[in-house]
């Protein structure tokens, strides 16, 4: 045995992506079928666990590739019943994944990417800078360690039923390995997640959600933030290249190729004092949005060390609140949860290894890669 490890990993493949492998090494199509229950719904560690699969084929795999997940350096838990989970990546990387327990639900929010390059003005994780893109091992890894620890969780078992794609990262920005983890979660042969319970959160590339529209059904968040150009331009500045007109633009294309399940975007909008919280921003807000079926979901700022940003009042918030509900829109003021442990929106920052790597990215979102 050579103490090299081979580079193939079966958590980098979908059920389809899977079968084409196993075509190009002749095994049959539907032994794919098998190795994704495997790795997906009992979430074995090692091929020796695939007791269904002949002999030959789990020699093959067992020389040839393997089952690497990210690997849980520290586990929070928050008062709140909220985890924080440190991930620790092949390459020394790490990256952050949180779970938040509600009665009806359990909520996974996933990390895209180490660090992010877009540089929101009031985001902690574009204060780590960007180091790479994840590989769809990583990502749909984070539920795979999320899942078998909340199985085995002292106080007894949790289930993921929804995930959202608002840990660190833009996950548009990262496309081909997004949906590839998107399609696990959504098959019933692995998570077998509802299309409604599935949420991809951008902060608007177009090019790249109009790609997601004809590609995959999921549920869509967008983070506006601001309802002009001007201040959206200073908070998101991705903004300048995509700016609110063409925005809204690809969000109704995004509808408009509809489904039974695609039938709002969920708009998300940081409450930040004194910047984009006045009764003028959401009566714009309210005009804004006339006529796209919409809900909004008001974030009350997380604060982070060194940030200039501080969380509107309670008053502030409900008062915002009732001008959009009363201009007949649906709104949640999202709860903040595992504040204790740094876990909320916009606090995940991880450990990124070499930060000088966002302009290399930049470089690439201006020549539409
Ligand atoms: N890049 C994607 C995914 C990140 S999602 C996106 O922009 O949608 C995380 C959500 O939390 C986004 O809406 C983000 O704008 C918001 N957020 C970021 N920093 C925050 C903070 N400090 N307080 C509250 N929300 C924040």
């Amino acid at each position: 045995m050579s103490d090299i490890k081979p580079d193939i990993n079966l958590l980098d493949f979908s059920l389809e992506t899977l079968k084409e492998y196993f075509v190009t090494i002749g095994e049959k199509p539907f032994r794919a079928t098998q190795v994704i229950k495997w790795l997906h719904q009992m979430n074995v560690d090692s091929v020796d666990q695939t007791t269904n699969l002949s002999k030959p084929l789990r020699t093959f795999l067992t020389e040839n590739t393997v089952i690497r997940a990210p690997e849980i350096i520290i586990d929070q838990q928050s008062a709140d019943g909220t985890h924080k989970w440190l991930l620790r990546l092949a390459d020394g990387n790490a990256i952050e994944t949180v779970f938040i327990p509600e009665d009806d639900r359990g909520t996974l929010c996933v990390s895209s990417q180490v660090g992010c390059a877009l540089d929101c003005t009031f985001c902690s994780t574009a204060r780590q800078g960007f180091n790479r893109n994840l590989t769809t091992a990583e990502i749909i890894g984070q539920l795979w360690v999320a899942k078998r620890t909340l199985q085995a969780d002292p106080k007894g078992p949790r289930v993921v039923s929804n995930v959202v794609m608002m840990g660190m990262g833009e996950p548009l920005l990262n496309f081909d390995n997004v949906v590839n983890a998107l399609r696990l979660m959504l098959d019933d042969n692995a998570y077998g997640l509802s299309k409604r319970r599935v949420t991809v959160s951008t902060s608007g590339v177009l090019p790249a959600l109009d790609r997601l529209a004809d590609t995959l059904d999921v549920s869509l968040a967008v983070s506006l933030h601001a309802p002009n150009d001007e201040l959206r331009d200073q908070l998101v500045p991705l903004n300048r290249k995509y700016p609110i007109k063409e925005l809204l633009a690809t969000c109704r294309q995004f509808l408009a190729k509809k489904t039974t399940e695609r039938n709002h975007i969920t708009w998300e909008y940081v409450m930040l004092d004194g910047v984009n919280d006045s009764d003028e921003h959401a009566r714009q807000l309210a005009k804004l949005l006339r006529g796209i079926p919409s809900k909004v979901n008001l974030i009350p700022f997380n604060p982070f060390p060194s940030t200039r940003y501080a969380r509107s009042s309670n008053n502030r918030i409900h008062r915002f609140r009732d001008i959009l509900v009363e201009a007949g829109y649906t709104v949640m003021t999202r709860k903040t949860r595992g504040n204790d442990i740094d876990a909320a929106c916009g606090q995940l920052a991880g450990e990124v290894n070499d930060k000088s790597r966002r302009d290399i990215h930049f470089a690439r979102i201006e020549q539409g890669k």
